[in-house]
């Protein structure tokens, strides 16, 4: 255990994905914090943003619980106190989550630079279950030379492969069933398979299901040597996602 600051940037409603987190942070540092902020800047709706949970005395016990030694829940004047100066995600920043919520990586990387300026930590910790988010993170850090080292910790899923998430809150029992089926297409070994695995649901409304390179979030080539599907969808208005390493065979 040394000096250093480890940082958990979430948005609250905090569950066992944010708990793995907060452990791996206290594991790399003596000093742990945990903020806890919804960012209107990365919802493209106001409905979203409206119904996301907030239930700040429950989340601040849990992080203190996991291990936190503060958690730090800004207020919106604190982030943004003046013009707020956006940050770019690039062309990426326009595809899968970004195309279907236009504007939300800029929106991450924006309250995740004044969080930055803020707690300056020496690492900052993320979950693979947003996959994107944490590529394009780890891209702008090192673009950027921020003086941050970005750590992953892999998805946190139930006992029947269901990626832990706050919105999972808004499925009914049968219908966190059929959100099992993200999982089922995850461990397929192509992407046909994956697709026909996924229609095979009548409750889940597919938005994307691919197959990407892990180490440039592009199409799959003859030079990948790692790849990831990732799935996007809805079940009743609520949006899932979810990736895994597959080996595949196209
Ligand atoms: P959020 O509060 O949804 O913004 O998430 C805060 C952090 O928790 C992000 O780095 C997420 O990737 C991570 N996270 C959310 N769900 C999970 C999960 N099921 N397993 C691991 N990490 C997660």
């Amino acid at each position: 255990m040394n000096n250093s600051i480890s940082f958990v940037p979430t948005m609250g409603a905090l569950h066992d994905g944010h708990i793995a987190l907060i452990e791996r942070a206290c594991e790399l540092s003596s000093t742990v914090i945990v903020s806890i902020f919804v960012n209107p800047l990365q919802f493209e709706s106001p409905d979203d943003l409206a119904k996301y949970p907030r239930d700040l005395l429950r989340d601040r016990n849990i992080a203190l619980g996991a291990g936190a030694t503060k958690v730090w829940a800004p207020s919106y004047e604190e982030i943004y106190p003046g013009e707020i100066t956006k940050q770019s995600s690039g062309q990426l920043g326009t595809l899968f989550e970004g195309a279907e919520r236009l504007g939300h990586f800029d929106g991450v990387l924006t309250v995740i630079k004044r969080l930055f300026d803020l707690v300056r930590p020496d690492y900052a910790i993320f979950g693979e279950k947003d996959f994107q988010q944490l590529f394009i993170i780890k891209r702008w850090v090192s673009q950027n030379q921020i003086p941050v080292e970005i750590i992953a910790v892999p998805t946190i899923r139930d006992a029947d492969g269901v990626a832990l998430s706050s919105r999972n809150s808004r499925l009914s029992p049968a219908e966190l069933v059929s959100a099992q089926v993200i999982n089922k297409a995850l461990r397929s070994k192509s992407k046909d398979e994956m697709r026909k695995v996924l229609a095979s649901e009548p409750k889940f409304e597919l938005d994307y299901a691919e197959l990407i390179d892990e180490e440039t979030f592009g199409p799959v080539t003859a030079k990948t040597s790692l790849s990831r599907g990732i799935i996007a969808g809805w079940i009743n208005g609520v949006r899932l996602i979810d990736n895994m390493r597959m080996e595949a065979d196209q």
